[in-house]
């Protein structure tokens, strides 16, 4: 939660205001042409049949007052055709303008949608551990879900309403300019009272990110289906929903205050407003008594006061809710503008390295108390399996995430023959992870292993070649569209792979993206024992002159690396061939033998 009160100041308004204008005019010029253009022309009616009112009515004053013989409605009869006219033509133009603004709207909509999306997938890993940037997200997807259409709609409608005002303004200064000032007195209130509960909802909507994102995420476990089987075995169903509602009413009943304090302050603002108009009222009244200004002049001035205050105070209502999607749109702005270059396209392949050297790296997580890793040298050459392991939390992915190149170490660095690794990108191209937890693409099978190479043209029999290496091509050839199968139930015709299977996918993937680094943690978690022994015997054929990092528990497949490092609490214990380990009779040997004493069912020596 952010602990400043957040506010908008003046100048941070204009500029969100002129944000989301570049951002509609980069969406769609010609639609903010258009509607400009119609409601400049509908203001313009507006000013040219007040104007005319005020002829006629002038008219009618003089025939009355001058010769006394009564008013002769034909003479007034091409000024009301006019006005019907000009009437009927503003109806027809709003009409049209709403048209566009729909047009409009879903543009920018997709425009800016397209933006958070851009900048979210560009964000580096890192930041994904950090609430704050979840926070910011999450207001910038409000921002977008919500708002930019209604930015363009509320813009357009100020700029009518301004020039409304304008018009009528106008037309003022030259039947009775002195009660222009009045006027813009009267609606003092309503803006002062405008501006407070816009702060107020701004302010809301920050303290409330959190508790939202809480809820998003229990519908998210309550209507997904990769979450379906595990909620209802624990039949957890019901108590997940009324997690939601708590969220949802406490969400609700802060906003549900904040607007009735606010509409509270809002009446009083009219009931003042419409005092300060009756005082307007009741000077002209006397003016007119007086002899000091004409009852012709009066009652158009009064017509277009009343005109005038009616329009401020919907200007105002309007400046309030354009003043919330300003707030927003400048959280969205702030994002987009915070997030990173798109990653370069590296298109040469990747050369391996002959050695990667960790040294003396150090990492902590954002806002974590305490470093991850401590300190940790490590060096891998090329050709090597080189094997990882440690208890659970010991840092085994931190470390594989660094050497990745997904995060940069906080401390220490990273050495590539010999020279300072700090490109990151560079790292990631000339990299292969199979994570233990990997995304299951609900997509084709085809895409689940083209996504290893993306910026390459898929090349079906490579693809074919890295499936059948992975052990899993003749599975895919049997789908009902065989590698053009969506692996996905919700999908039409999708179909679902057991884990095992997703787990082969994973590593064809990884296989397919030929990199000179690979990194496997926990690779075969969920493979059967048969397909585990069959894949490790095959590692060091399949991934021939690359450097494989495997994280691992199941030590029958890590004694048969090149080298064996062990992490304990984020430090290197001890590193060394499975044989010069056992022998040191230290950690390994001992986590060695107590799995070993598992499977034959006797206690370690
Ligand atoms: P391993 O792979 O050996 O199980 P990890 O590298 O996943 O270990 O985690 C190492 C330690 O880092 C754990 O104590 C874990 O709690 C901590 N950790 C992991 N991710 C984060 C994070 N995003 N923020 C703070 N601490 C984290």
């Amino acid at each position: 939660m952010d602990p400043v009160k957040p506010r908008l100041t003046v100048r941070d308004m204009c500029m969100a205001a002129v944000h989301a204008v570049r951002a509609s005019w980069t969406a769609d010029r010609r639609g903010v042409l258009t509607v400009v253009g119609l409601q400049l022309t509908t203001a313009v009616g507006l000013a040219g049949a007040l104007l005319l009112l005020r002829g006629m009515v002038n008219d009618v004053m003089t025939s009355v007052d001058g010769s006394g013989t009564g008013v002769d409605l034909g003479r007034l009869i091409p000024g009301v055709i006019v006005l019907v006219a000009l009437g009927a033509a503003g109806g027809i133009l709003q009409m049209l303008s709403g048209v566009r603004q729909q047009i409009l709207t879903d543009r920018v909509d997709r425009h800016v949608i397209s933006l958070v999306l851009g900048t979210a997938a560009h964000t580096g890993l890192l930041e994904f551990e950090d609430p704050d940037f979840h926070d910011r997200l999450q207001r910038a997807v409000h921002a977008s879900r919500r708002n930019p259409a209604m930015v363009v709609m509320m813009l357009v409608e100020m700029l009518q309403a301004a020039l409304t005002v304008l018009a009528i303004a106008g037309v003022f200064i030259t039947i009775a300019w002195w009660l222009l000032p009045l006027a813009t007195l009267s609606a003092l209130p309503l803006f002062k009272a405008a501006k407070d509960r816009r702060n107020a909802v701004y302010a809301m909507h920050h303290s409330l990110a959190e508790n939202h994102r809480r809820r998003q995420y229990l519908e998210q476990l309550l209507t997904c289906r990769d979450e379906a089987k595990e909620i209802r075995a624990l039949n957890l169903g019901a108590t997940l929903h009324a997690r939601w509602d708590t969220e949802y009413a406490q969400e609700l009943t802060g906003m549900t205050r904040l607007i009735r304090t606010h509409a509270g302050r809002e009446i009083r603002a009219k009931l003042l407003s419409s005092a300060l108009i009756l005082g307007v009222i009741a000077s002209v009244w006397t003016l007119v008594n007086t002899g000091m200004v004409s009852l012709a002049a009066a009652s158009t001035g009064l017509a277009g006061l009343w005109l005038l205050s009616s329009r401020i105070g919907s200007a105002s209502q309007m400046l309030n809710s354009v003043g919330q999607t300003l707030y927003f749109f400048k959280d969205l702005h702030n994002f987009a503008a915070a997030g990173a270059e798109p990653p370069p396209a590296l298109t040469e392949p990747a050369s391996p390295f002959r050695t990667l050297r960790a040294r003396g790296v150090t990492f902590t997580y954002p806002g974590a108390a305490r470093p991850t890793l401590h300190g940790v040298d490590i060096s891998l050459h090329q050709g090597e399996i080189i094997a990882l392991v440690g208890a659970n939390g010991s840092g085994k992915t931190t470390l594989a995430k660094i050497l990745a190149g997904l995060y940069a170490p906080t401390g220490g660095t990273l050495v590539r023959d010999g020279d300072p690794a700090t490109d990151l990108y560079q790292l990631r191209h000339g990299c292969a992870v199979v994570f233990q937890d990997f995304v299951r693409y609900k997509l084709t099978a085809h895409d689940n292993i083209a996504f290893g190479r993306i910026d390459d043209q898929p090349d079906d029999s490579r693809i074919g070649h890295a499936a059948e290496a992975a052990g899993v091509s003749a599975l895919l050839e049997s789908l009902p569209n065989g590698y053009h199968t969506v692996l996905g139930r919700e999908f039409t015709d999708g179909t679902d792979l057991s884990g095992g299977q997703w787990q082969k996918l994973a590593i064809a993937r990884a296989f397919y993206r030929d990199a000179p680094f690979v990194i496997l943690d926990e690779p075969t978690a969920a493979l059967d024992p048969q397909a585990e022994a069959d894949l490790f015997a095959r590692i060091r054929h399949l991934f021939a002159g690359r450097t494989v990092l495997l994280i691992s528990h199941r030590f029958s497949s890590v004694r048969s690396a090149d080298r064996i490092y062990v992490l304990d609490s984020g430090r290197v214990i001890e590193h060394g061939t499975h044989t010069e380990l056992m022998r040191t009779q230290g950690r390994y040997a001992e986590l060695f033998l107590t799995q070993a004493a598992g499977y034959l069912d006797a206690a370690p020596a």
